[in-house]
C-alpha cells in the first residue's frame, strides 16, 4: 500500500474522498464509435449518486481516437486519458486504466457499446451487497460471425478444463472490480503475459455475475484479428501447466502403444508365416511421430518464450501522453513522469 502513495503522491484519504467509481475503456481505432460511447457513458454515470471518472486508454490509435480524447479531456472533468507510446493490445490497455484509476470501484467496459453502459448501475448495486467482483455473463451475442461464437465458446470451455480453477464461461472483460483487487493486480500481479479474467478469478474473494445480452458493435470493425486471438487464447492457456502435463501422458500413452505392437510383431514373427507388408504402415507411424513430436517441442517453446518475456521484465506499456492525470500512478516508470504526463526531457 505504501508503494501507490509514495508513486502516486497522493494519500489514502484522498484518494477515498476524491471518486467513487471509475470506468476503464480501452480504445484502439475507435474513432467511430468514440463519441457515442463517452455519450452513453457519461448519461448513464451522471445520473448516478457516484462521483465518477472515465479512464480512457488509447492503445497507440492510428486514426483521430488520440485527438478525440484530447478534445473531450479539455471540455470533461471527468475524462481523463493514458496514451500508450504504441499498440500495446488489449490487456495492457485495461491493466493501465485500472493501475491509474482512483475510484473505489472501477468497471472495465468495451469502447464499441457491445457492452451496454446501462448495466453498471446493477454491477454498483452488486458491489454495495459486498462482492469485490462483479462480472458480466454473455447470454447471447448479437451480430458476430459464428465462426468467433464458436471459437469463444470452444475457448471459454477448454481453457476451464486446463485450469484447476473455476474461471467463468462466456464471461469477457466487462466487470466491476473493487479497489481491493485493483490494488493486488497494482502491487502483486506483475506478469507479462497477462489474461486478465484468468487472474481475476483466480484471486477469489466474494464474485457473482450478472447476465446480459451482448450488442452488435455500434461502429467500426473488430480489433481483435484472429492473430490477436490466437495469441490472447495462447497467454491464457500457458498461463497453466496443464498442457504440460498432457504432453507427458501422451508419450506415455505412445510409447506403450508401441510397445504392445513390438510385441505382437514377434510374436507374428516367432510364431506365424505372417509378415507385415511394410512402406505405407512405416510412413504413417513415422510421420505420425514426428507429428506429436513437433507439436509437443512447439508447446515447450510456447512456455520458454514465455519465460524470456517474464526474465527480460519489460514494462508491461510505455505512456507517451496523458489527459487529466496529473498525479496519477503508472506500473512504467512511477516517479519518472511529470505532472502533464511526459517524461523529463
Ligand atoms: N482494443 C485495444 N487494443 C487492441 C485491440 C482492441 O485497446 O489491440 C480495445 C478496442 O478498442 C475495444 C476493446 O478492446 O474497446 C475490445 O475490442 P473489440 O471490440 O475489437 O473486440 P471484440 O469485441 O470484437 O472481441
Ligand atoms: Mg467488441
Amino acid at each position: 500500500m505504501a508503494r501507490i502513495q509514495d508513486r502516486s503522491g497522493r494519500s489514502e484519504a484522498e484518494t477515498a474522498s476524491d471518486i467513487d467509481l471509475s470506468v476503464v475503456v480501452p480504445v484502439y481505432n475507435e474513432q467511430e464509435v468514440l463519441l457515442e460511447s463517452y455519450r452513453r457513458l457519461s448519461k448513464v454515470l451522471s445520473g448516478m449518486e457516484e462521483r465518477y471518472e472515465l479512464v480512457f486508454v488509447d492503445d497507440g490509435s492510428r486514426d483521430a481516437t488520440r485527438a478525440i480524447l484530447r478534445e473531450l479531456a479539455t471540455r470533461d472533468p471527468n475524462v481523463r486519458f493514458i496514451g500508450f507510446s504504441r499498440n500495446f493490445g488489449h490487456q495492457a490497455a485495461i491493466t493501465a486504466g485500472v493501475d491509474a484509476s482512483a475510484g473505489k470501484a472501477v468497471v472495465i467496459i468495451d469502447a464499441d457499446l457491445q457492452d451496454p453502459p446501462e448495466l453498471i448501475p446493477r454491477m454498483v448495486a452488486k458491489w454495495k451487497e459486498g462482492y469485490e467482483v462483479v462480472y458480466g455473463k454473455r447470454t447471447k451475442r448479437k451480430g458476430e460471425t459464428a465462426f468467433k461464437k464458436i471459437t469463444a465458446a470452444v475457448f471459454y470451455r477448454f481453457l476451464r478444463a486446463m485450469a484447476n480453477q473455476d474461471i467463468p464461461v462466456d464471461a469477457g472483460d466487462f466487470r466491476l472490480l473493487d479497489r481491493r483487487i485493483c490494488r493486488i493486480l497494482l502491487e502483486n500481479v506483475n506478469e507479462r503475459c497477462r489474461y486478465m479474467r484468468g487472474l481475476v478469478s483466480w484471486m477469489g474473494f466474494r464474485q457473482t455475475f450478472i447476465e446480459y445480452e451482448r450488442e452488435e458493435r455500434f461502429a467500426g470493425v473488430t480489433k481483435y484479428p484472429l492473430k490477436k486471438m490466437v495469441r490472447l487464447a495462447m497467454d491464457a492457456i500457458t498461463a497453466f501447466t496443464m498442457p504440460l502435463k498432457i504432453a507427458t501422458w501422451v508419450g506415455f500413452s505412445l510409447s506403450g502403444l508401441s510397445f504392445l505392437y513390438l510385441l505382437v510383431n514377434i510374436y507374428l514373427k516367432l510364431f506365424t508365416n505372417i509378415t507385415w507388408p511394410g512402406w505405407t504402415s512405416l510412413i504413417v507411424v513415422s510421420l505420425f511421430f514426428n507429428g506429436v513430436i513437433l507439436i509437443m517441442l512447439g508447446l515447450m517453446g510456447e512456455y520458454i518464450a514465455r519465460i524470456i518475456e517474464e526474465v527480460k521484465g519489460r514494462p508491461l506499456y510505455l505512456v507517451a501522453e496523458t489527459g487529466n492525470m496529473e498525479e496519477r500512478a503508472f506500473r512504467d516508470n512511477g516517479d519518472l513522469r511529470r505532472g502533464d504526463g511526459r517524461y523529463p526531457a
